[in-house]
Order: structure tokens, then C-alpha cells, then sequence
């Protein structure tokens, strides 16, 4: 089988995805482009992630053509190939509907910088509108929006984090969770205090020095 180590990969964070909480049944989707070899490992339709075996793991290329692979691949495969495409930097993509990140994408609230940890998405997690889910308009909307932001919330639906490779999409998918959690709690409380954006170029550049990829 082609790419066995991101097959091993997309069955691992599949299962964690579900244990940390960040999804739930068969929401969600994940996968990693392997650009040497210019092949996606994406995760199959609507399967449970305990029950996914690395030979479930679907395989395409970067036009959405099936490489490998007898299962259905995840009805956001676009949005994957999309952001691809936009950005050479990017390596892996997840898609969530965590609790949090999803409450604040159906308020329409971008989450503007209220802890350090937001610079692991950028200036701000900004809101991508509304498209209807499995399209190439949610899929082109979101790539619209992402920029170079490594995290975005998708109106009414749930959360994309991308990463050069799958840990660091995964880091940040649990990160942005804590973040859209936090920033709800101080909205039900007051008004939180938003750093400025001298300190987060600061901190985005303490992360890099730090050899943590932002
Ligand atoms: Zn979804």
C-alpha cells in the first residue's frame, strides 16, 4: 500500500481526535500530503475512528482522483484539496466540530488575539461564512479565509486547522478548542482584554525562536 506511515498516522490522530474530545461518532475528517510523492492520505466517509484500519485509509491525488483505497473519501475532501493547493506550507489539514470552536462559529465571532496562544493561528482566528457542508463553495470560502492563518472557523459548522505536518494541525485544533472556550467564558462574565498587536508579532516570533512551528 502507498504511504504507510501517513495511513498509521491518519488511524492514530483519528483516534485521538475522538479522546481528546474535539470530535464525536464519525465527525471530523483529517489527512497529510506526502508533496514528494504529490499524494494526499485522507480520512474515509462517515467510519467510526476505532473501527478505521490504515487500509480504509483513502488515497488521492492532488486533483481529487482516487489513488488507492476501496472506501468512500470524507465529504470534505475539497476543502482539503483546496487548502492544499493555497499553501505550499501546509502538510496536513483537520476539520473538527468541537464544542467551543463551533459555538463561537455559529455566534460569527472571529476570536481576536485574548490569549498569547492565539498567535499559534495568527493575528486572530478569523470566521469563514457560511456554505453549505461536502461543497467546493465551503471548501473555496475557507481557503478564501484562512490567508495565512493557520486556523478557521466555519460559520455554523465547526473548525480548520492546518500545519505542515499532522501534529502541529492536531496542537493547534486543541489549542483554538482552549481558546474558543476561554474567550466564551470572559464574554459571559465582561469583556476580555485583547493584547495588542506589537505583542503578538512578540510572541509570534518567541514561537519560531522557541523552534515551535507557528
Ligand atoms: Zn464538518
Amino acid at each position: 500500500l502507498k504511504l504507510d506511515r501517513e495511513r498509521e498516522l491518519i488511524v492514530e490522530y483519528g483516534q485521538k481526535l475522538v479522546s481528546s474530545g474535539l470530535t464525536s461518532g464519525t465527525g471530523g475528517n483529517l489527512s497529510i500530503f506526502n508533496r514528494r510523492e504529490g499524494l494526499i492520505a485522507v480520512s474515509p466517509s462517515g467510519m467510526d475512528y476505532f473501527k478505521t484500519l490504515e487500509k480504509d485509509v483513502v488515497i488521492l491525488d492532488l486533483e481529487g482522483n482516487l489513488v488507492e483505497g476501496k472506501r468512500k473519501p470524507t465529504s470534505e475532501k475539497d476543502l482539503h484539496l483546496y487548502l492544499y493547493r493555497a499553501r505550499s506550507d501546509v502538510n496536513a489539514v483537520i476539520h473538527v466540530h468541537s464544542v467551543f470552536a463551533t459555538t463561537l462559529a455559529s455566534l460569527g465571532w472571529e476570536i481576536p488575539p485574548i490569549s498569547y496562544l492565539v498567535a499559534l493561528s495568527g493575528s486572530k482566528v478569523p470566521v469563514a461564512p457560511y456554505a453549505t457542508y461536502g461543497t467546493s463553495e465551503l471548501a473555496t470560502v475557507v481557503t478564501e479565509y484562512i490567508k495565512d492563518f493557520n486556523a478557521v472557523l466555519m460559520a455554523n459548522h465547526g473548525l480548520v486547522t492546518v500545519g505542515e505536518d499532522l501534529e502541529s494541525g492536531f496542537n493547534r485544533a486543541e489549542t483554538v478548542e482552549f481558546i474558543s472556550q476561554v474567550y466564551w467564558r470572559t464574554r459571559c462574565v465582561g469583556e476580555p482584554i485583547v493584547l495588542p498587536e506589537e505583542e503578538m508579532a512578540r510572541i509570534t516570533e518567541k514561537f519560531q525562536s522557541y523552534g515551535q512551528r507557528t
